[in-house]
């Protein structure tokens, strides 16, 4: 094996990694990840870091699960691949639909498998447009989207998104994507109350629609909390609302549940932790705990119905779409979330106790809010916690505690200022007192740091 020196000169000269100054690969070198157990990761220099963050909002049973394991040996040793183009498929992938369906809120009877949440958001941009065709008014293109979202990295799902810097570079969006506001109370909704703000957030869609032109608007995407935007937990009148507006028009909603999904908001779909009830939903990540590469999107039945009834062949499929080894390791996953009780326990006993943590830590100096919606958590640093005066963007406060985290074994993702948690969801309660215990020494870290 190599040293780590050696490692960060050879990744510095090959490797140009995602949402990454490549300069810097070079100036301060990689941090290399080689194994992973539990809830813990260690590196090349053998630090063990508890993994607050699953990986990317992904691992979400854990490292080292030997069913998970077991599946894709197996899978891999029977048949490594077939397609399920041209009207050919695999157990796997037969079951897995059968079983999304089944734990898929009802209107939910059809799955489209591809390999990633971008490329399912990119099937939901050729889908909802495919459905209005078919609906005999093609004119009704638009998808209506929010600032500071991420729906993924290829074209359509760099359009739809929302994040700074991001449209800037490749001439985004494509033609037929607009934006509107997040729900963002902490920066946009103080001097009211948080339902009352979820009110007025909301109907912003609706200007939105009258805007473009209701006959023009084709869906509506969100994600139900906006998670790399810095988990923007909504206020609970938003998706009510948002659903009222597009019941109203007769626009389709589109959940975009790859972070979510599967347990993450304590219900298996944020979509029933936020009371509303999507026609399209993408997956992905939490669908193998990441363990290998699946999304995909859900297709209610208003939108099925045509598809298969009237639309003839839909001209669009991936190679790895519904791959036998990544369906074998979600159906390993899914069953040992149902096993294991891992959503309800999440929703009865794991999230109440973040929770607790997170209101412990919002008496912190440095923290102006805190947010949680499951495993899920968002602290707000703030220069002046009376006023809520945000530090100046330029001192990177937000990098300071993040590298405080990783110097002292947690890994903690900064988003801005903003300091967000997504745990895995088989933690027990004594790795969370642990979690929260290092994130109160990172903050008291930061605060030292800035003092002196
Ligand atoms: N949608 C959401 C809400 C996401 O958080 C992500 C990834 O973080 C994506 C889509 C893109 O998924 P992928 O990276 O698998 O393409």
């Amino acid at each position: 094996t190599r040293t780590t020196a050696q490692w960060q000169a050879a990744d510095a000269a090959h490797h140009l990694h995602p949402f990454t100054d490549f300069k810097s690969l070079s100036a301060k070198g990689t941090r290399v990840i080689v194994r992973g157990d539990g809830i813990y990761v260690w590196d090349s220099e053998g630090h063990r870091l508890l993994d607050a963050m699953s990986g990317l909002w992904c691992v979400n049973v854990g490292y080292g699960r030997r069913e998970l394991i077991d599946a894709a040996t197996k899978q891999l040793e029977t048949l490594p691949f077939y397609n399920s183009f041209f009207q050919t498929t695999t157990p796997p992938a037969i079951e897995l639909a059968e079983l999304l369906a089944e734990i898929t809120p009802p209107q939910f009877k059809h799955v489209f498998f591809g390999g990633s949440g971008s490329e399912g958001n990119d099937t939901v941009v050729r889908l909802v447009r495919r459905y209005w065709d078919l609906m005999g008014q093609p004119k009704r293109d638009v998808i209506i989207s929010r600032h500071n979202a991420y729906h993924g990295s290829t074209m359509a799902g760099a359009s739809l998104g929302g994040m700074s810097g991001m449209h800037q570079q490749g001439g985004l969006p494509i033609p037929g994507i607009e934006h509107i506001q997040q729900p963002f109370w902490f920066e946009q909704g103080r001097g009211h109350t948080r339902d009352e703000f979820g009110l007025t957030a909301a109907r912003w869609l609706e200007a939105k629609i009258r805007e473009v032109g209701p006959d023009r608007v084709a869906a509506f995407i969100g994600e139900p909390v906006q998670g790399a935007g810095g988990v923007i937990v909504p206020p609970d009148t938003y998706w009510p609302e948002v659903q009222r507006i597009c019941d109203q028009y007769g626009i389709l909603l589109v959940s975009d549940e790859v972070i979510c999904g599967f347990g993450r908001t304590g219900q298996w779909f944020g979509c029933e932790t936020f009371g509303f009830r999507p026609d399209l939903m993408t997956f992905a990540k939490g669908v193998t705990s990441g363990y290998i590469p699946l999304g995909g999107v859900m297709v209610g039945e208003r939108l099925a119905r045509v598809l298969i009834d009237e639309g003839g062949e839909f001209n669009h499929g991936y190679t790895y779409s519904g791959h036998p080894v990544a369906c074998a390791v979600a159906l390993a996953n899914l069953r040992l979330l149902q096993r294991e009780g891992v959503v309800e326990r999440v929703r009865e006993e794991l999230a109440p106790h973040l929770a607790w943590h997170f209101e412990q830590l919002a008496d912190h100096p440095l923290v102006g809010e805190v947010q949680t919606c499951g495993m899920m958590a968002a602290l707000q640093l703030v220069k002046d916690k009376a006023t809520s005066e945000v530090f100046d963007p330029t001192l990177e406060v937000g990098m300071v505690c993040r590298a405080h985290c990783f110097g002292n074994g947690l890994v903690m993702r900064a988003v801005g200022d903003r300091m967000i948690v997504a745990p895995p969801l088989v933690m027990s309660i004594a790795q969370l007192d642990e979690m929260g215990a290092l994130i109160r020494q990172c903050l008291d870290l930061t605060l030292a740091d800035l003092r002196s």
